[in-house]
């Protein structure tokens, strides 16, 4: 692990000046490490850069540690730590105790990979255990705010420039750290001109504005009252370090067992619980991708940001062309020299499919054809080591079909990643009659390796993400097809929750696209589907395949946003119901055909796939809050009026009598 050497040099030098340390075990709360290593907190303590874990934050709101001080604060005494990995929530909260006077003693030992930030926001509540007070005390207040808001990390470097470690320093150079720190010679950040002028309540007021103006934005105060609430808190205690600390407390009390908060935390833990379905290494190194168009370039892009090395072919020189042009800009954003480099290096377009006999992995992502397809596999099969793993992205056509011209069709399996691959984490494994043990699970555990969320689903048409979203992008079409705004159908939407609506959803994953899942589900699903309107069909004939080409439903200007027109009215609930309820069927159907294991792994899998408001827990758990009762019946009124499509799948009713 790359914690570990590190930390044992950080103890040695910790022990040396007569200092304690603790210990935190993985697994372990930090606050229970910091008690159970005998050490109160406020004193030195040399830490390991695990984690802190949600329960920690959960635990700690209860108060446990509030013993002496005011506003919270425990003891006054030098407080030193040394961190080599994450350092986020919690963990970093009970860390910050004892630096009121000024006394932190903070060297930072520097991992690579360490990262700093407050993410509560991602579940619904703000920093409580005086994050608030001593983060926008500490360092400027409106950097943060801005950390606090988004729940978004930063680097050791940036942490360092920021001012919420006091240095940064070379694992050689940790015990001069130590002595500097110590003897109080380390130089302090503090808040700056933009702090003090903070301070004056007029200022925070107009700052305030400006944040809630962004955030809303953003995470609208009706679905996501965190943030919110955390503006509120600064703009009135910001200028009282101990009243921000009190009135933390109330604020983050009154958030906690809101059901909204509670669905986000469930949410991290469907999360950790996806995660889990793709536990120990694959052993996958080397993959080929075939097929460098939209996915296939994707793809490949972010296996080698997660540290494969890809080889990629293609018979159209400009599509390797284009994705090489990606893979670099992939790297650019999310990675730093040398580190960006190394990654541009493991990606080699691969025009004559030469990396196809070193690969571990084989991913084909040529277009939606099964005969094309059949021919690709025969040579794949041929040319491939026989110990590599075959695997189609298609997400819509029979994995059987495909699989009968197979000699060896224990070593094939679906691996279907959404689009966009870099913002959306779940991958659906797909499971066939004849697939191999070792097969299913290498693929499970290689979805994990490049850091996504395995879903193991049953060859079914649409699989299960897919199918649960057709219904709802085609009753958007049909509403188009019967004059309604396209723009106060997307509103219908995203006022239920959803990030983007059914008709801009359609153009980004591809009117061409779409019309091929929605005419293979038709054929293949043994439920009714909205009617196809024959002028999509004329759109796709005509090149109109929505962003790709600057043309679908909306038209895009040069930066790929859709130029959407004023609402002429605001959309009301029966719409949403037309939209989200068929959704929310179709998983309800997909469960009782054992597409998926179970609920829970449903509804992560559409808010970790498409986003699914995500406050509302996803489809299966909405239906639950609702009232499932309430489901059946308005999808039967929906159905005697518009047709048998709403006819609600038996499970509800079997759950109903169950
Ligand atoms: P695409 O048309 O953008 O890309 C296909 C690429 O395959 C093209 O570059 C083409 O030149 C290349 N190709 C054609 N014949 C080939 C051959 N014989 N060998 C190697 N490459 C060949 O299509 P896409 O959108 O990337 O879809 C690819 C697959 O991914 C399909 O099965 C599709 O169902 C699936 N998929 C697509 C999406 C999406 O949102 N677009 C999402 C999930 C899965």
């Amino acid at each position: 692990m790359a914690g570990a050497r590190p930390r044992r040099g950080v103890d040695q030098h910790l022990q040396r000046r007569g200092l304690p340390r603790t210990r935190h075990a993985a697994g372990r709360s930090s606050e229970r490490a910091l008690e159970g290593g005998g050490v109160p907190i406020g004193q030195a303590i040399g830490v390991c850069g695990r984690r802190g874990s949600l329960a920690v934050s959960r635990s700690i709101a209860g108060g446990r540690h509030r013993r002496s001080g005011r506003g919270g604060e425990c003891s006054h005494r030098p407080y030193c730590r040394a961190r080599c990995h994450d350092s986020r929530g919690g963990a970093w909260h009970l860390r910050w105790r004892g630096t009121r006077t000024g006394s932190s003693l903070r060297p930072d030992h520097r991992g690579d990979d360490a990262k700093f930030g407050f993410p509560e926001v991602l579940v619904g509540l703000h920093p409580g255990l005086g994050g608030t007070a001593r983060l926008s005390h500490r360092i400027q207040p409106l950097e943060a705010m801005k950390l606090m808001l988004t729940g978004k990390t930063v680097t050791a470097g940036k942490a360092s420039a920021l001012g919420i470690v006091d240095a940064v320093v070379a694992e050689r150079n940790i015990g001069r750290a130590i002595d500097e720190a110590a003897s109080r010679r380390m130089e302090r950040h503090g808040a700056g001109r933009i702090g003090d002028a903070l301070n004056l309540l007029p200022a925070r007021k107009a700052a305030a504005r400006q944040m809630r103006s962004e955030t809303e934005k953003r995470a609208p105060a009706r679905h996501y009252p965190a943030p919110q609430s955390l503006i509120d808190l600064w703009e009135k205690h910001g200028g009282s370090q101990p009243d921000m600390l009190r009135a933390e407390r109330a604020s983050f009390a009154r958030l906690l067992p809101m059901p909204i908060t509670q669905n986000l935390i469930r949410n991290f833990f469907l999360r950790e619980t996806l995660k889990g379905n793709g536990k120990g290494g694959s052993g996958i190194e080397r993959v080929h991708i075939v097929g460098a168009g939209n996915m296939g370039a994707q793809i490949g892009a972010w296996c080698a940001f997660k540290g494969m090395h890809v080889t990629i072919e293609d018979p159209e020189p400009q599509s390797l062309g284009r994705a090489v042009a990606g893979m670099h800009r992939l790297a650019d954003r999310k990675l730093h020299d040398p580190e960006a480099l190394r990654a541009k290096d493991r990606f080699i377009p691969d025009p004559h499919g030469d990396g196809l006999r070193q690969a571990d992995l084989v991913i084909e992502a040529a277009p939606e054809n099964v005969s094309l397809k059949g021919a690709i596999y025969a040579r794949l099969e041929s040319e491939a080591r026989r110990d590599a793993i075959i695997a189609t992205n298609t997400s819509s056509l029979d994995i059987a079909e495909l699989t009968s011209g197979l000699a060896r069709p224990g070593r094939f399996v679906g691996i279907h990643f959404f689009n966009p691959v870099s913002r959306l984490d779940l991958i659906e494994v797909v499971c066939h009659d004849g697939v191999d043990e070792t097969t299913h699970t290498r693929a499970l555990r290689f979805v994990a390796d490049i850091g996504k969320l395995p879903l193991p689903v049953k060859a079914a048409p649409g699989f299960l993400v897919n199918r649960a979203l057709m219904p709802y992008l085609g009753e958007a079409l049909l509403m188009i097809d019967e004059r309604e705004q396209p723009e106060r159908i997307d509103a219908a939407a995203e006022a239920f929750g959803m990030p983007v609506g059914p008709v801009e959803l359609a153009d980004q994953v591809g009117l061409d696209i779409c019309l091929a899942v929605a005419e293979s589900l038709a054929e293949n699903l043994d439920r009714p589907m909205p009617r196809i309107p024959e002028w999509l069909r004329a759109k796709v004939a005509n090149g109109e395949f929505g962003r790709k080409t600057g043309q679908g439903l909306y038209a895009y200007d040069a930066d790929g946003k859709p130029k959407k027109d004023k609402l002429r009215h605001d959309p009301d609930e029966a719409m949403q119901d037309r939209l989200i309820l068929p959704m929310v069927d179709a998983v309800a159907a997909a469960l009782e055909e054992g597409v998926v294991a179970d609920a829970d792994s449903a509804d992560a899998a559409m808010i970790f796939g498409t986003g699914f408001a995500p406050f509302r827990g996803g489809p299966m758990h909405y239906a639950q809050e609702r009232g499932r009762g309430n489901v059946l019946a308005t999808l039967d009124k929906l159905a005697a009026v518009h047709g048998a499509r709403f006819e609600p799948s038996r499970w509800w009713r079997q759950k109903a009598e169950a």
